[in-house]
């Protein structure tokens, strides 16, 4: 590289490094030596978008109207099937015309609500172990990141009373995520409650990130935050069409919630986006309006591969809560390893890709996350490998 020197913003140099990369080198290493790699680690489902939804895409991208500019906050068409769906799954009402924006990937609206609502100094609940766009989020907008412990005691749900009253004064939004990446612990209504009490106290927006409710187990379907009573006035829940219908690479989600929070999350994106492709929205309508069809086959399909993972890694003595949603296990590493070596232990002796517990915040330390996004096979073949290389 030649000519003057350029250096990131602070705001670039001082992001934590990347845990995952160590991982990603010692993976391509093993790939290179020839070892027939299973790979656990990723959030990625390996199944195709179904093919309904592949069909209205094909014929919504050959309409002129969509090839020109969409509307920032998305098609009113879109907004209306998701307050639709809504109605029908949570038995919640939400206006589509001012409580419903559409995103570019559940990611971009967690991404761009700090900067519509963090000042310079401002504090921001994040769940940790998290999603890490919560803390990254909030320091791009120059706000604070506090941590809330999410711990085995606590059945992985934050402590409300462990979060100081200065702390909470100076908090302007809190991060929530249930069913939860990479704990798959499940919050139901009663600690909604107690988290909406919290946000009328101290006038803190609520985001409620809800990517996994409809990968669920046993038929028992996770809540909504927005179906507990006052919900709609503290705050926003934020949804993806990523792992509900196999559709990550297309990058559609939404957001439903408080008008004037989702009003701000829209003058955000009018700034700085210009609004997900319309085709893409419309092949989203088709998920939405026939979801019963399309989810339920799939969660057998996992519902198969937790128990055949779920079976296996208890005959090995492991530790770990079932998960009743999300394809997570987040799984007690042995005594005498740490989230670090037991991901390389099981790489190097068994062939085998997981994620350390730690990668997602410090309270994750002492475990690792297992995805269910291969084959039963496979994940009935990670045990037997586990088997022989034991601990
Ligand atoms: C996968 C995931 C999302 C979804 O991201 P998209 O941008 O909608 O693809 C959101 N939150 C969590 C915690 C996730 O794991």
């Amino acid at each position: 590289m030649s000519g003057f020197p350029v250096t990131c913003a602070e705001r670039i140099r001082t992001l934590p490094p990347y845990l995952f990369a160590a991982i990603d080198e010692m993976k391509q290493q093993a790939v290179a030596r020839g070892v027939d790699i299973i790979n656990l680690g990723i959030g990625d489902p390996d199944l195709p978008t179904p093919d309904p939804i592949v069909q209205r895409m094909r014929e919504a991208v050959a309409n002129p109207l969509h090839h020109q500019y969409p509307s920032s906050n998305g098609m009113l068409s879109f907004r209306t099937a998701v307050a639709n769906w809504y109605a029908r799954r949570f038995h919640v009402t939400a206006n589509p015309s001012s409580e419903v924006v559409t995103l570019i990937g559940s990611k971009e609206g967690i991404g761009h609500t700090p900067v519509a609502f963090v000042d310079p100094g401002d504090i921001v609940l994040v769940p940790s172990p998290g999603y890490p766009v919560y803390p990254v989020a909030t320091s791009f907008a120059g706000g604070i990141p506090w941590e809330m412990p999410l711990l085995k005691h606590n059945g992985f749900l934050p402590d409300l009373d462990a979060i100081p009253s200065h702390v909470a004064e100076k908090a302007k939004l809190m991060f929530l995520n249930s069913p939860n990446n990479p704990t798959a612990a499940i919050a139901d209504t009663a600690f909604f409650a107690r988290v909406i009490d919290f946000a009328n106290r101290y006038h803190i927006i609520v985001c409620h990130d809800a990517a996994y409710s409809e990968i669920f187990y046993d038929g028992m379907r996770p809540p909504s935050f927005l179906e507990t009573d006052g919900a709609m006035n503290v705050g926003i829940e934020f949804h993806s069409l990523s792992k509900t219908f196999n559709m990550t690479g297309w990058r559609l989600g939404f957001a439903v919630g408080r008008a004037d929070v989702i009003a701000g999350l829209s003058q955000v994106k009018s700034n700085l986006d210009s609004g997900q492709f319309q085709a893409v929205q419309e092949a989203g309508i088709t998920a939405l309006e026939t979801d019963e069809q399309l989810t339920a086959g799939l969660r057998a399909v996992y519902q198969e591969r937790r128990d055949t993972l779920v079976a296996g890694l208890q005959t090995l003595g492991l530790q770990f809560d079932v998960p009743t949603a999300t394809f997570y296990v987040w799984i007690e590493v042995p005594a005498g390893y740490s989230s670090a070596s037991f991901t390389t232990h099981l790489l190097d002796k068994a062939g085998i890709v997981t994620t350390p517990g730690n990668g997602f915040g410090s309270p994750g330390e002492g475990y690792i996350r297992m995805a269910l996004t291969t084959t039963k096979e496979r994940l009935g073949e990670a045990v037997e490998r586990m088997k022989h290389t034991g601990w």
